[in-house]
C-alpha cells in the first residue's frame, strides 16, 4: 500500500513538531506502507523570507523569488529525513526537481505539467521513505518554480496522482474540513465527506484548509483527499466524488460558509460608454493575471457609465497600474481594501430557492450591508465592509442550521 502524506507548516512548525511528525511516519512504516512525505516549509518561513526580499526590493523578480522561497521546503525535508535515519528508518529527501516534477514557465504560480516517477520509484523499491519538498518543481529551461501559496497541497495531490497512490492524507492544525473556519465560528462541525465541488467552491472562496489547485486536480486526477490532523488521531474529512442525486445531499441546502479577506473592490466613475470598452479593460486586466472577481456595470447616464469590480487585495497595485493607462476613457477610480468576500457554498441550492434570500435577510437585521452580490448554481457570494466580516460568517452559520 503506498500513501503519500502532506505535512502542512504548523505541523513541522519547530523542531519538536517535526520530530513528532517523524514518530507519525515512522508509526506508518512500521505497518508495513510505502510512503512520500510531501512537506512544507516550517510556518512563517515562506513570509519571512518574503519579508527578506523587500528589503531589497518592493519589486522583486519572480525568477529570483522561486530561488528565495523554495528553499524553506528543502529545509524541512531535509530535516525530516535525518531525523527518521536517527529513528532508524532509511529515508531519503528530494526537491522537486529531483522528484520529477515539471511545471509550466510562470514563476512564483507554476501549474504542473508532468511527473516523472522513475527517480520516486525507484528510492520506495530500494525501501526508502521518500520525503519530497513541496510547492516547487522546474521548467523544462531548468529554472526552479514554485506553485503558489499553499502549494505544497497541490505536490501532494499531483504525486498521489502519478504513483497512483492508495491514499492522499493532508495533515494540519484542524482535524478535517468544518462547516466554516473553526478559529471564526468555535460551533462549526466537522464534516465526514465533502464533495469535490463543494470544496473547491470553498476554498476558492477563502477556506485555506485546501489550496483550491489542489482540490482542482484531485477531482481531475480522482485523487481522494483525507483532511487530518497532524495533532491527534482524530478521523478526517474526505475529499470525494459524491453522487449529487443522494437524498442525503439534497437536504443539505448549504454545506459551509467562507471568508476571503484577500479583496480589493475597484470603482470606476464617467466609464465612456462605448462597444468595446469592458473589452478593452478587462483584457488588460486579464493580460497582467489580475483575476477579476465581482463586476458591476451601471445603467449609463450621458454616454458614461459606473463600473465596480474586485481583485485579490495583493494586486491590487497592479491592477491601478491598468486603469491609469485608460486615462481617457475613465473619470476617476477609486480603490477600497477594506472589504472582505464572506460566501455560503451547497449543491443542495441548484434545486432550491430562496437560499439567496435567506443570506441577504440574515445580514440585513444584523444591520451589515452588501456592497456587491455573485452567484452560482452552487454558491453565493457577497462583498461587505471588512468589519462585519466575522460576525456575518456566525450569522450565516447559524440562520442555515449549521451549528446543529
Ligand atoms: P497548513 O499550514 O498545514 O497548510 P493551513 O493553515 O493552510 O494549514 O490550513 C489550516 C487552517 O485552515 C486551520 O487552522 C483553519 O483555521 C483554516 N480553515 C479555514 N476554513 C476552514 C474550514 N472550513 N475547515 C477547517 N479549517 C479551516
Ligand atoms: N510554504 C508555502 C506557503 O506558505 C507552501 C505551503 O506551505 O504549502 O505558501
Ligand atoms: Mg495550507
Amino acid at each position: 500500500m503506498l500513501v503519500v502524506q502532506k505535512y502542512g507548516g504548523t505541523s513541522v512548525g519547530t523542531l519538536e513538531r517535526i520530530e513528532s511528525v517523524a514518530s507519525r511516519v515512522a508509526k506508518a512504516r512500521d505497518e508495513g506502507k510505502d510512503l512520500v512525505i510531501v512537506v512544507s516549509a516550517m510556518s512563517g518561513e515562506t513570509n519571512k523570507l518574503i519579508e527578506y526580499a523587500h528589503y531589497f526590493s518592493s519589486n522583486p523578480s519572480k525568477r529570483e523569488m522561486d530561488m528565495l522561497l523554495s528553499s524553506g521546503e528543502r529545509v524541512t525535508a531535509a530535516l525530516l529525513a535525518i531525523a527518521l535515519n536517527e529513528m532508524g528508518h532509511s529515508a531519503i529527501a528530494l526537491t522537486g526537481r529531483q522528484a520529477g516534477i515539471t511545471t509550466d514557465n510562470t514563476h512564483t504560480y507554476a501549474r504542473i505539467e508532468t511527473i516523472e516517477t522513475s527517480r520516486l520509484k525507484t528510492e520506495i523499491n530500494n525501501g526508502n521513505i521518500v520525503i519530497v519538498a513541496g510547492f516547487q518543481g522546474i521548467n523544462k529551461n531548468g529554472e526552479v518554480t514554485t506553485l503558489g501559496r499553499g502549494g505544497s497541497d497541490l505536490s501532494a495531490v499531483a504525486l498521489a496522482g502519478a504513483l497512483n497512490a492508495d491514499a492522499c492524507e493532508i495533515y494540519s492544525d484542524v482535524d478535517g474540513i468544518y462547516t466554516t473556519d473553526p478559529r471564526i465560528e468555535p460551533k462549526a462541525k466537522k464534516l465526514d465527506v465533502i464533495s469535490y465541488e463543494e470544496m473547491l467552491e470553498l476554498s476558492s472562496l477563502g477556506a485555506k484548509v485546501l489550496q483550491n489547485r489542489s482540490v482542482e486536480l484531485a477531482k481531475k486526477m480522482g485523487v481522494k483527499i483525507v483532511a487530518k490532523s497532524s495533532f491527534s488521531d482524530n478521523d478526517g474529512t474526505v475529499i470525494t466524488e459524491l453522487d449529487k442525486q443522494g437524498d442525503n445531499m439534497e437536504e443539505v441546502l448549504v454545506s459551509g460558509v467562507a471568508l476571503d479577506r484577500n479583496q480589493a473592490r475597484v470603482s470606476l466613475r464617467g466609464v465612456t460608454d462605448r462597444p468595446g470598452i469592458a473589452a478593452e479593460i478587462f483584457s488588460k486586466l486579464a493580460n497582467e493575471n489580475i483575476n477579476v472577481d465581482m463586476i458591476i456595470q451601471n445603467a449609463s447616464e450621458n454616454k458614461t457609465t459606473n463600473l465596480g469590480f474586485t481583485v485579490p487585495q495583493n494586486e491590487i497595485e497592479d491592477a491601478k497600474k491598468v486603469i491609469n493607462s485608460f486615462d481617457h476613457d475613465i473619470e476617476s477610480a477609486d480603490y477600497d481594501e477594506s472589504v472582505v468576500k464572506v460566501s455560503i457554498v451547497g449543491v443542495g441550492m441548484k434545486s432550491h430557492s430562496g437560499v439567496a434570500a435567506t443570506a441577504f435577510s440574515a445580514l440585513a437585521k444584523s444591520g451589515i450591508n452588501i456592497e456587491m452580490i455573485s452567484t452560482s448554481e452552487i454558491k453565493v457570494s457577497m462583498i461587505i465592509d471588512e468589519k462585519y466580516g466575522e460576525l456575518a460568517v456566525r450569522v450565516l452559520h447559524e440562520v442555515y442550521g449549521l451549528d446543529k
